[in-house]
């Protein structure tokens, strides 16, 4: 089984530099629909991004609301390093958590976004049980996330030239198949009504509300749930 932090902590002063080079640079556009996805009328909001990495989504978030106050969370303290490094003003409130526990208070976020990082769970179901009591109740989830291509696109184009890219990257990282194992879990994992059924299955939530958009021919999802 693979550490997910110190996997993490391993490509961390790479990482930004690998995911324009896997995604072209795409993954800021997904990115930047997932923020301006993110609704709230809560005059200085606060939102907690989870498995939040070298911190991009939270920066974007305080662009999209400067009145606000913004925690990221990471298991990985060397991502988290990186995240600090880039928040040069120090906006927002970094720290190093896994997402089972936190020691935020029950009921305060008005939003909570995941990007990227929900398929990497050890324990799915304690830290979507964790995250939703510290969410307000009322408010949602935004989250961006691979799934089993399901279109021409993904399966036969996309998928196996993405798969040559991380083997080359393998070689390039030197670090137990970290990518190979990144891969195999974006283009295995549940995606559109089948995260539905993961999120009530596997991480035994309660959903009022849930709706999903497929991005770049269904390469990934955006989610929003509550
Ligand atoms: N959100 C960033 C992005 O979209 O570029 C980073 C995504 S990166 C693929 C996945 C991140 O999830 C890693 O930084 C990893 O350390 C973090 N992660 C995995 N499991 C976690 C957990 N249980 N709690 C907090 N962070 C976690």
């Amino acid at each position: 089984m693979v550490k997910i932090n110190v996997l993490f902590d391993h490509i961390a002063t790479k990482y930004d530099f690998i995911n324009d080079f896997l995604s072209f640079g795409t993954h800021r556009l997904w990115k930047k629909k997932l923020v301006k996805s993110i609704k709230t009328e809560t005059s200085i909001p606060k939102f907690l991004d989870v498995a939040s990495g070298t911190g991009d989504i939270a920066q974007m978030i305080h662009h999209r609301f400067k009145q606000s106050d913004i925690h990221g969370i990471d298991v990985s303290s060397e991502m988290i390093n990186q995240a600090k490094v880039r928040d040069k003003d120090n906006l927002i409130q970094f720290s190093t958590y896994n997402g089972v526990k936190t020691d935020f208070a029950d009921n305060i976020f008005d939003g909570i976004s995941i990007s990227f990082g929900i398929r990497n769970f050890e324990f799915p179901e304690k830290t979507m049980t964790e995250l939703n009591r510290v969410k307000k109740d009322g408010a949602s989830f935004y989250i961006l996330e691979f799934g089993a291509p399901k279109t021409f696109f993904t399966k036969y184009i996309f998928f196996p030239l993405f798969k040559l890219v991380t083997l080359i990257l393998d070689l390039f990282v030197k670090k137990n198949d970290a990518y190979k194992y990144l891969m195999k879990s974006s283009f295995s994992f549940p995606s559109g009504d089948d995260f539905k059924e993961f999120l009530i299955k596997e991480c035994k939530l309660e959903i009022s509300e849930f709706k999903y958009e497929s991005v770049s021919g269904g390469i990934c999802y955006l989610y929003e749930f509550k």
